[in-house]
């Protein structure tokens, strides 16, 4: 689960108990097997552009190929290799006005950009509300604005009143508007001044995937930075502006307008190449008429490395247990279902383990914009991230399944063993965009992603999960696991995949859905 906000936690339920299934304990041995290889010390926490990593995707292929699966990654390879690019500032960006200097990690946060030298420019500035780009939505903040060749200053998050996972959407979407629009810079500015301000050191290296003519690939072409801004660095923004910052705080819905001082920003970065591979194979449906149409089933197999810092004798291998080995292992348990003899589905099944999911969603944007199909395409996704197993789980959350035809596999699978189907119980963590499948979604490709819900121990277990061992060393395979619990999502998933896999319509958007609409990419 990629790690792109950090929101305290809160929220009340009520929820009903299911029957519990009987699984035998093999699939619940062979489920702890997967987890235990993948999580141990000599993986070092798997991250990507390592050798851990790479001993990982070693496992997976091997386990593949056990299987009788066929290696899609071109040339009887398992492997669709990812050319990365690291990024990094070298010294502390700055923003400055009217001669003042806003330093990064006091008064403004910068995110790392794969413009590599030294950056210096100076550009005026334009406020655009929320700076959304969803007319469907009657949100249109770049109307009558001109903000070609200029910085974007812009509310975070979303006005009230929209689903958790379209605002999710929006919020993530911000950078591609701007740069659509022509600009080159976006600052975000806290809607509520009372929120959280960021200090600090600069952040991990940032990375993307490298395009065939060499460059960078950016979802925000021409953007050559993005930050946040503190108080500090928000009032001097919008000092001698036509309308108050604290003003436009008050506003459901703020106008645009351009800003009186111009802005000079300064960042230097550095960039270093590096690799790694997504693990791709593919099942063949048994039904010649659905031969080209790809369901596929996804999981992240990076995690998020060893922790920096020199602690003596401190475990700093963050391990990632649930954070995906298990849903590694749920990939792995599914493709096993499928390949027995006499059970394979009518579609063909495109199994992916992908990397640095934990950078990005990087490993699978890759995989979105270069298909190793054939002429075939991905109908519908089924993605695995970070199912929490430690308990005897009675519901899941299917995140995505009333956006398309999909919704209806999942419900069906859940009913056929007695598992409830939940709301999103954390609407502010924005789950649907921190995830793999999120880049099929931009796509226009239909997906689901389902996680262990709150009924029982649910609740409980999941926030100990996430205020702990979430990207921390704690992940590991010491903490508290139910395997049958494993195994019982293993069947889940293979379930739904089955019915997505064996209908006669290929997935498709529900009429009205957000997601049939939005804009692509
Ligand atoms: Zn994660």
């Amino acid at each position: 689960m990629f790690h792109r906000v950090a929101t305290a936690l809160l929220l009340a339920s009520s929820l009903t108990t299911a029957a519990i299934a009987q699984e035998p304990d093999r699939a619940s041995e062979r489920f702890r097997s997967h987890v235990s290889f993948l999580a141990d010390d000599l993986l070092e926490g798997r991250e990507a552009g390592t050798r851990g990593y790479d001993l990982a995707a070693r496992y997976v292929a091997a386990n593949f190929e056990g299987l009788g699966l066929r290696p899609a990654g071109g040339n009887g390879s398992w492997y669709q290799e990812v050319p990365f690019v690291r990024f990094a500032t070298t010294a502390a960006p700055r923003i400055t006005i009217g001669g003042q200097a806003f330093v990064h990690g006091t008064d403004v946060t910068f995110r790392q950009n794969p413009e590599a030298g030294e950056v210096r420019f100076d550009a005026p500035a334009v406020f655009a509300g929320y700076g959304l780009d969803a007319p469907s939505l009657g949100l249109d903040d770049y109307r009558g604005l001109d903000v070609s060749g200029k910085i974007v200053v812009a509310f975070d998050g979303t006005p009230p009143g929209l689903r958790s996972d379209v605002a999710a959407h929006l919020d993530s979407d911000k950078r591609r508007a701007a740069a659509a629009r022509g600009a080159i810079g976006l600052i975000l500015v806290r809607r509520n001044a009372a929120d959280r301000q960021m200090r600090g050191r600069p952040g991990e290296p940032g990375m993307t995937w490298l395009q065939p003519d060499g460059t960078p690939f950016t979802d925000a072409p021409g953007l050559r930075f993005v930050a946040t801004a503190n108080e500090s660095l928000a009032a001097a923004l919008f000092e001698g502006a036509r309308r108050p910052l604290a003003t436009l705080r008050r506003q459901a819905r703020p106008r645009g307008f351009a800003l009186p001082r111009p802005l000079s920003i300064e960042r230097d970065s550095v960039n270093t190449a590096t690799r790694s591979s997504n693990v791709v194979a593919i099942l063949p449906g048994t039904d010649p008429a659905l031969a080209n149409e790809y369901v596929l089933l996804m999981a992240h197999l990076d995690g998020v490395g060893i922790q920096p810092g020199t602690a003596e004798g401190e475990d700093r291998i963050r391990n990632g247990a649930m954070d995906n080995a298990t849903g590694i292992a749920t990939l792995i348990e599914v493709a096993r279902r499928m390949s027995q003899d006499g059970n394979r589905p009518r579609r063909p099944i495109l199994f992916a383990a992908v990397t640095a999911e934990e950078k990005g969603l990087l490993g699978a944007q890759y995989l979105a914009r270069n298909p190793v199909v054939g002429d075939g395409r991905v109908v519908g996704v089924v993605n695995l991230d970070m199912p929490v197993l430690t308990y005897d789980f009675q519901d899941v959350i299917a995140f995505g399944a009333e956006h398309s035809t999909m919704g209806a596999a999942v419900d069906q699978a859940a009913r056929s063993m007695g598992v409830a189907l939940t709301p999103d119980p954390l609407p502010e963590q924005g789950l649907f965009t921190r995830s793999d499948h999120y880049m099929f979604v931009r796509e226009g490709i239909p997906a689901v992603f389902l996680m262990t819900g709150f009924a029982g121990e649910g609740e409980r277990e999941f926030r100990g999960f996430l205020g702990g061992r979430y990207h921390s060393p704690g992940d590991d395979i010491s903490q508290r696991f139910d395997w049958k619990a494993g195994a019982r999502f293993a069947e889940l998933n293979y379930r739904i995949a089955r019915a997505i896999a064996d209908s006669n319509e290929a997935p498709r958007w529900n009429p009205g859905s957000f997601f049939a609409t939005a804009p692509r990419r």
